[in-house]
């Protein structure tokens, strides 16, 4: 291993981290149970973000191969639909045994594709070994209203059918975790799926379709890798796609919801967040600082549900910035292969590195105070530093734009009722966190805050039986837990008029 200083930080980084032969998937779109050819032949390069080489080409899907995909998942869908929930759940089994098999391909992969440390690919590996483990129980315990005679004469009988085809458009940061989410439920509730992975990180995805290719019927699952506007596009708006679901940026769900207007089809859209913190002056300081190095860094910040604007009342907002400095000070950066105290690696891509160093000069240009870090790493791979802005005015532009880099702002706030106004004037609802020791508050303020998730005490703990979605700019629908199963399914109610 070897450490380049720079400034305060440094990135470690491994000369004995490598691709496996093997590792990689196989060349072109999985449609119909295989691996086929792309029909324009044409490729996009995919980059390893800790050393920027490049590590493997993938083929630039078309609207023909999203098509085939697409005809491929419609033949597909009546048997699929007509498995009993007990063989769906047994698949799903099956493929959670796979993806435990093969844990250690699987997170080599993740972290060659996204630069993720040892920690973090594991993780996303285990919690997505868990979406399908959980969905696969869950899958055979489905209810809904029970029947009965509702009008008289008539017996009414409620029954869960699947959607039909779904359309998944998935993101970089958590590549594989993300597909686990929507696959797992959408193949549980008797969809057939054409999924298409974000441009930078599709080699995970396709892995798991190659490993899992011979548990499920040509056609149920199909992968087709390509850009947003062309294959994503198709997805949104093909008349035999009979739901959409994207997580991704704002304006690529505005876009999809937009593109799938025209055949009225559902949409799932998970977007992005900007996730306030909000200290109370009877909050343990240290817990919140120590929390916020944690969910503010995790995955370097690239997580819709960072901890990454705090809201501390002004009576504590001197020390807890001291502990949080202290705790973000000591995060060890560096690349996969560097051991499991690595924190944060490097951005995706040179595009997004290039935007997180913009937002910090625009801070810095704002006249706002860098408490720790502020600059990108020297080359080679996308590592900014670990960063906590202060002095952060009210209204300021940096609260309400999702950064997605190891980058947390610090506001400060006088009154419950601002905090609770500050932290809901952003145009976004994922996830927020509340911080305090009183009971009343830990009660009272979730309630008024605009955020599909709200923790108390603790920040991006996600568990597979509870809800995951945003309100308000980052979206509707929900990932994990029974309503996901809910999402993705559609009720159909029938009524026999049984002439008493
Ligand atoms: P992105 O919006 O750039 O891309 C997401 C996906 O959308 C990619 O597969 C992309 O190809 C596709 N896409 C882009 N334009 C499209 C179009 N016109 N039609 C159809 N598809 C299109 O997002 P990203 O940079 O990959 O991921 C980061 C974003 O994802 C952040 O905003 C983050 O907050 C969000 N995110 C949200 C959640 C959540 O659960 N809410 C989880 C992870 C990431």
């Amino acid at each position: 291993m070897t450490v380049v200083e720079t400034g305060r930080f440094s990135v470690r980084r491994s000369s004995s981290f490598e691709q496996v032969p093997g590792d990689l998937p196989p060349a072109g779109q999985f449609i119909n149970g295989r691996f086929v050819p792309g029909t324009s032949g044409d490729t996009m390069n995919i980059e390893d973000p800790a050393s920027g080489n490049v590590v493997a080409a993938v083929a630039a899907g078309t609207v023909e191969d999203t098509d085939a995909a697409i005809a491929a998942a419609v033949a597909a869908k009546q048997a699929w639909a007509a498995a009993t929930p007990k063989h769906r759940s047994d698949v799903l089994h099956r493929i959670a045994g796979i993806i435990e098999d093969n844990r250690e391909l699987l997170e080599r992969l993740e972290a060659l594709n996204t630069g993720k440390p040892e920690a973090v690919a594991e993780d996303d590996i285990t919690s997505a070994l868990d979406t399908f483990r959980f969905t696969a129980g869950a899958a055979r315990s489905l209810t809904s209203l029970a029947a009965g005679d509702y009008a008289e004469g008539h017996t009414s009988v409620i029954l869960r059918e699947p959607v039909g085809v779904v359309g998944v458009i998935t993101p970089w940061n958590y590549p594989l975790l993300m597909a686990a989410w929507k696959i797992a439920p959408v193949l549980a509730a008797g969809n057939t799926v054409v999924l298409k992975p974000s441009e930078q990180t599709p080699l995970s995805t396709l892995k798991l379709a190659e490993l899992i290719a011979a548990e499920l019927p040509a056609g149920v699952l199909n992968i087709v890798t390509g850009a947003g506007s062309v294959v994503g596009q198709r997805l949104a708006e093909h008349p035999d796609v009979d739901l959409v679901a994207i997580t991704g940026s704002v304006g690529s769900g505005q876009k999809v919801a937009g593109s799938a207007a025209g055949t009225v089809k559902r949409v799932h859209l998970e977007l992005g967040g900007k996730a306030p913190v909000v200290v109370f002056d009877d909050a343990d300081l240290q817990a919140a600082a120590a929390g916020v190095r944690s969910a503010g860094f995790w995955n370097a910040g690239q997580e819709c549900g960072a901890a990454c604007r705090v809201l501390v009342h002004a009576s504590v907002a001197e020390k807890f910035t001291e502990l949080l400095v202290r705790e973000v000070s000591s995060i060890i950066v560096g690349g996969p292969g560097t051991g499991t105290e690595t924190e944060v690696g490097p951005m995706i891509s040179r595009a997004h590195f290039e935007r997180v160093q913009e937002a910090l000069r625009q801070a810095k240009a704002d006249g706002l105070n860098i408490a720790v870090g502020g600059s990108a790493i020297e080359g080679p791979g996308y590592f900014i530093e670990p960063t906590v802005i202060t002095g952060v005015p009210a209204g300021a532009g940096i609260s309400g734009q999702e950064i997605f880099g190891p980058v947390v702002s610090v506001e400060t706030f006088g009154t419950d009722e601002e905090a609770v106004q500050r932290a809901n004037e952003t145009p976004y609802g994922l996830a927020a966190s509340v911080w305090t020791t009183d009971a009343a508050r830990s009660l009272n303020i979730p309630r008024r805050l605009d955020f599909g998730t709200v923790w108390v005490n603790s920040h991006l703990v996600l568990a597979c039986e509870v809800p995951w979605g945003g309100f308000k700019g980052s979206g509707y629908g929900r990932d994990l837990s029974l309503y996901a199963l809910e999402d993705f399914s559609r009720t159909k109610h029938v009524m026999i008029n049984h002439g008493a």
